[in-house]
Parts: C-alpha cells; structure tokens; sequence
C-alpha cells in the first residue's frame, strides 16, 4: 500500500494523439475499431505524455477473464448511473500505473495499476477504480463538481463518493461493509498530503470518508446531481468541519429519511476523517 508511484486520475484533454513510426496521427477517441487496431500494437506505441513513452493501447488487460470482468463491470457501472457505457481502453507497458479519465469521453485504464488494485485488494479494488473514473464522466457530462477548489481535491472525493455509491448498489458491485474494506483501504493508499498541489486528490482519511459516505448515500436511488448536492451538503458541513453540527436544519429538499440515517453516521464519518478511527476500526463499521 505504500511506496507507490502517483497516479493521476482525471484529466481533461480534448483529444488522444496517436503517433506512429510512419508519422501518421490519428485519434483513438471515436472507438473506430479500425483505427483502434492499427494503433494498438508496439511499433505504434506513444499515447500520449500521461504514459511511459513506450506504453501502447490493448484490447485486453492482464488476461482474458481480467479483461472480461473489468469490462463487465463498466456496463454495470453505466447502467447504476443511467448513461450509455463509457469507451474503454486499457494500456500496457511500462509506465502505466494510472487510470484517466477523458474530457472527451473515454477512460484509458493501465495495466500497472490494474495489477496493484489485483494484487492489494482483489477485483473490487480494480472495480472501484472504474467505477472512480466513470465518475469523473458523469462530472464531464453534468458539469460538476458543483463545489469548485482551487485544487482537484473535491472533484476526485466526489469521484471516490460516486465509487462508494457503486459499491453498495444492489444492481453494482452489491458489496457489504466488510467487502468492500478492501477498495477503499486501496482507494486511501493512493491518496496524498500535497494539500496546495493542483492535482491534490485529498488526504487518505479523507478519501475514506468520502468513499464512505458515498457508499452510505447508496442506500437510497439518486440522480447524479442530486448526488452530487448530497454528497456536498454532508461532506462540507459535517464531515470536513469535524463537527456534529446538528442544529442545521434540514434542507426542504433533502429526504428525510436519508437525512435521519446520514446524520445517525455523522460522529463516524467525523472520527474517519480526523483519523480517530483506525483503519481496523473502519473496516467493522
Ligand atoms: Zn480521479
């Protein structure tokens, strides 16, 4: 879980530029099988400055059943989140212990990065990670986060909250508490303290909390912006402040019922971001 190369989890770039060894150009972005396969293999390798110089675009990742599950999993992931499945490539090579997501609207998952999530948490790590970068699409098609940083930290804890939701699903990953320990200890270990960098994903308590109460709020059905105002309402107002501030009062427009049971998490979702909770602890919750 440690000593692990920074990833970068989103980006916005309006398109891929692929080069080969003749100097044709072209873009992978329009998932035309064609141009996909005749820019997949090695002599044709560059992707873009994301990924190691000799990192090329596969059809597959670590195996065949590999490749299956995870591609299985983004039709569920889009089918949770009601939109059409996101195009996914998968990078191999070296230099690709990453996972971006387009602006344009694709996600290119690598093969370095799947083997850790494999290898630190099994398949539902690989999963959250997934479901993670779909969750940067929904912000791309719906023009969120609606709470705005001057670093990616709230929109990368909104994405580990769009994981969480996934997790819980009946119709997604349908984990349990104890299951899905797994992907939010990964989801943690990738977090960081560069507080006043750009690409600040949030700390690792505060990747936790997030991927918690995003898995919480998949107790109830959720359009994405009103998970979004959700998530939001709780995590700046309860859960970033560390205080039970109770007497807010309920928004007209938030449930009541996923009110009550939100705010009964509150003092837990407190002590996970402050690091009261251990991370034995949190995993019995
Ligand atoms: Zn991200």
């Amino acid at each position: 879980m440690k000593n692990l190369k920074p990833f970068i989890l989103a980006i916005t770039a309006s398109m891929l530029m692929v080069s080969c060894s003749d100097n044709e150009t072209n873009t992978i972005d329009d998932a035309n099988a064609k141009l996909f396969a005749s820019h997949s293999h090695e002599t044709c390798s560059y992707i873009d400055s994301y990924w190691g110089s000799n990192a090329y675009i596969s059809s597959t990742i670590v195996n065949q059943s590999e490749t299956n599950f995870i591609k299985n999993q983004n039709v569920k992931i889009a089918d949770v989140f009601n939109i059409s499945t996101i195009p996914l490539y998968f990078a191999k090579g070296s230099g690709t212990a990453n996972a971006i997501s387009y602006g344009s609207g694709y996600i290119i998952y690598g093969e370095e990065l799947y083997n850790m999530a494999l290898s630190q948490g099994g398949r539902i790590s690989c999963a959250m990670v997934q479901a993670h970068e779909v969750g940067h699409q929904l912000q791309y098609q719906n023009n969120l986060p609606t709470r705005r940083e001057s670093t990616a930290r709230a929109t990368e804890l909104e994405a580990d909250g769009f994981a969480g939701y996934y997790i819980k699903k009946p119709n997604g990953y349908n984990a349990t508490w104890t299951q899905a320990s797994a992907a939010y200890n990964f989801a943690a270990s990738i977090g960081d303290y560069n507080t006043t960098s750009s690409g600040h994903h949030g700390t690792p308590a505060q990747r936790r909390s997030a991927f918690r109460l995003g898995y919480l709020l998949g107790d109830y059905n959720l359009s994405v912006s009103s998970f979004d105002y959700n998530f939001f309402y709780y995590y700046d107002n309860y859960v970033l402040p560390g205080a039970l501030r109770q007497h807010l009062e309920k928004p007209a427009d938030i449930d009541e019922d996923l009110h009550n049971f939100i705010l009964s998490k509150m003092e837990e979702l407190r002590k996970i971001n402050s690091g009261e909770i251990s991370e034995e602890e949190f995993e019995k919750l």
